[in-house]
């Protein structure tokens, strides 16, 4: 059985935790680096990536946090992605820096505030994703390594794996499907069943 952390500062912890226990992993609430230990793999949920980001940085978790996902799976969902992000426009802290991605917050503005579509995503069998976009980012580039997921066509990339780190511009823990939470538990060569 798999240990997921999910970083619990701000943001939707409880849902990815609620998920998780669904598929019989389980999932510990990280708030103090002390806690990644014995951990498999980490989900930095949605939210504020502001609110995440001064909230990592008070509380000591930006270098645990880098060195944990040098070996292990981390998956950043919505304000998630933007902080793993190495580079992301107008957040005023340091992001961790640990995928080969440039991400534009809120990149669907006022308009499109929060929207939801279907995805294919080639990884995932069965149908098309129904994902739930709120106040989104976007990845704009990727760097050579990383392999694009999904994108939304004249607008970008929203799902991206480099290796064993796994960026959503969505929210898959608030829809019943749980395909995206299978996948990432098979990252990393611990391969669990994905139906
Ligand atoms: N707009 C938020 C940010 O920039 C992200 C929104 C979300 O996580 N749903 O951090």
């Amino acid at each position: 059985m798999s240990i997921v952390g999910v970083l619990a500062l701000q943001g939707d912890f409880a849902e990815h935790a609620a998920i998780l226990r669904r598929l019989d992993a389980d999932a510990r609430e990280i708030r103090l680096p002390s806690d990644l230990e014995g951990v498999d793999r980490l989900i930095i949920p949605g939210g504020e990536s502001t609110t995440i980001a001064r909230l990592m940085e008070m509380y000591g978790l930006v270098e645990p946090i880098r060195a944990f996902a040098a070996y292990r799976p981390v998956w950043g969902t919505c304000a998630g992605m933007i902080v793993m992000a190495r580079r992301a426009t107008d957040l005023d802290r340091e992001t961790l820096g640990l995928m080969d991605v440039s991400v534009v917050r809120n990149a669907f503005g006022r308009q499109l505030d929060s929207f939801e579509t279907d995805l294919e995503i080639e990884e995932l069998p069965g149908p098309p994703l129904h994902a739930v976009f709120i106040r989104a980012p976007l990845i704009k580039d990727a760097g050579p390594a990383v392999k694009v997921m999904a994108r939304i066509d004249g607008k970008g990339i929203v799902a991206a794996r480099e290796g064993h780190l796994l960026a959503t511009a969505f929210h898959p823990e608030l829809t019943g499907d749980t395909r995206m939470h299978q996948y990432f538990l098979t990252l990393g060569g611990e391969v669990s069943s994905v139906k």
